[in-house]
């Protein structure tokens, strides 16, 4: 287990070789059927994790102005960055027309016209994919569905055909395709089994080979399991990537693009905090943590369930807890009743899976301290960190492993 002693808690720390795995294994996955991958990074922006991910190849997509920069400081190349959200500023794109990025995933018809209007302004053509909502049921969180008709992304199929015309009468727009995401945590393969069929249907109806469509982008949304994340670390890239394979039936030469998230970086990260109180309520006890909703904040906003255990008290008797944090609401809860080997003020607590959504989610609210991250290797700390280190950013860590 970790030993931990003189860090300041709460804070987060990363396994850097349960990172590099996940990502050679969702290269190895992607590359067996041509599929590119670009990194979502609005699930972890921590500039020692994009920097590794960006050196395995991967494109990233952005979804504000500043991720775009962000991106290219971190060495992921122009063209290989797409841009979606369905708020995007006038500023943030001039910004990305000046970077000259791959991709602008486009979501509604009037964001279309400002950015036709922009780039003749400067002169210059955008790439442009239309995002389409295609009413798929994504069988997940109501706050992370994306893909049905009553949610705010993309453009309904009803104004596809006429942001289809716009693109291809505009001489200051490039049609590159069509693009799609329809939520988050799925670890059911149906949905996007469904997408696939959606996919198929709006290509023909819609006559998008005909168009000169060059890219399919399908977006992320893999799960990975916060039930058991040590005995899962690893979400089933293959199984992903093998529904898309044997389901769509696009043209052989259109490029097919994913935009992952969650599922590279979810697993390499824990929130360690210790506890601060404990309290007898009337039917259980509570456990307060020096960590809240500040750092994790996907349990208030998502009701997600995080895999918590003492590392302090591996094996002692187990009592049920509600472990809080010190924020003034009462949804700053990890979990109600978990099941944990006797706790005392002192203990230091691991909070699993926090690698996506939780630091890039951090909160200031009460005041919060900003919590620092760590990172674990249990070969040499990469020479990327140590290039980050001299630039001035989170310092990297030994910590020393026993057992
Ligand atoms: C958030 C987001 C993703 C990544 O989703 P994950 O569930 O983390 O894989 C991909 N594409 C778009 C457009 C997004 O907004």
């Amino acid at each position: 287990m970790y030993t931990t002693s003189g860090i300041k808690t709460p804070y987060y720390l990363y396994d850097l070789d349960i990172l590099h795995n996940t990502l050679t294994m969702a290269v190895n996955a992607a590359s067996a059927h041509g599929y590119q991958i670009h990194y979502a990074i609005k699930a972890n922006h921590n500039p020692i994790i994009t920097r590794i991910i960006s050196e395995y190849g991967m494109g990233a997509d952005c979804v504000s102005g500043n991720e775009v920069s962000e991106a290219l400081h971190r060495g992921f190349p122009t063209e290989k960055i797409v841009y979606a959200g369905v708020g995007k500023g006038d500023e943030e794109i001039l910004q990305a027309l000046a970077n000259d990025i791959f991709c602008f995933n486009v979501e509604s018809l009037e964001e279309l016209q400002v950015i036709d209007e922009l780039a003749g302004q400067q002169g210059t053509i955008a790439r442009v994919a239309l995002r389409v909502n295609p009413d798929v049921y994504a069988n997940t969180h109501k706050y992370i569905t994306t893909g049905l008709e009553e949610n705010k992304f993309g453009i309904q199929r009803s104004q596809l055909r006429e942001a289809l015309d716009f693109c291809l009468q505009s001489d200051r727009l490039d049609f590159m395709g069509l693009h799609f995401h329809i939520g988050s945590q799925i670890t059911d393969m149906m949905p996007f089994e469904k997408l696939c069929e959606r996919v198929n249907e709006i290509w023909e109806e819609f006559e998008i080979s005909a168009t000169g469509a060059r890219i399919l982008n399908l977006g992320g949304g893999l799960g990975v399991n916060y039930a058991d994340p040590v005995n899962n670390a690893y979400p089933d890239f293959e199984s992903f990537f093998n529904v898309f394979a044997r389901h769509l039936k696009i043209p052989q030469h259109v490029d097919v693009h994913f935009e992952l998230g969650r599922s590279l970086v979810a697993q390499c990260g824990s929130l360690i905090t210790r506890v601060l109180y404990t309290k007898k309520g009337v039917q259980k006890d509570f456990v307060v943590t020096d960590a809240g909703m500040t750092e994790l904040m996907r349990p208030s906003l998502y009701q997600a369930l995080h895999k918590i255990e003492n590392l302090t008290n591996l094996n002692g008797e187990e009592s049920q807890y509600d472990v809080v944090g010190p924020v003034c609401e009462s949804s700053d809860v990890f979990g109600k009743n978990v099941n944990l080997p006797e706790t005392r003020r002192g203990d230091l607590l691991a909070i699993r899976s926090c690698g996506a959504y939780a630091e890039s989610m951090m909160l200031r609210y009460n005041m919060r301290t900003r919590a620092k991250s760590h990172f674990l290797s249990k070969g040499e700390i990469s020479t990327v960190c140590h290039k980050e280190q001299r630039n001035g950013f989170a310092k990297p860590i030994r910590v020393s492993m026993s057992n």
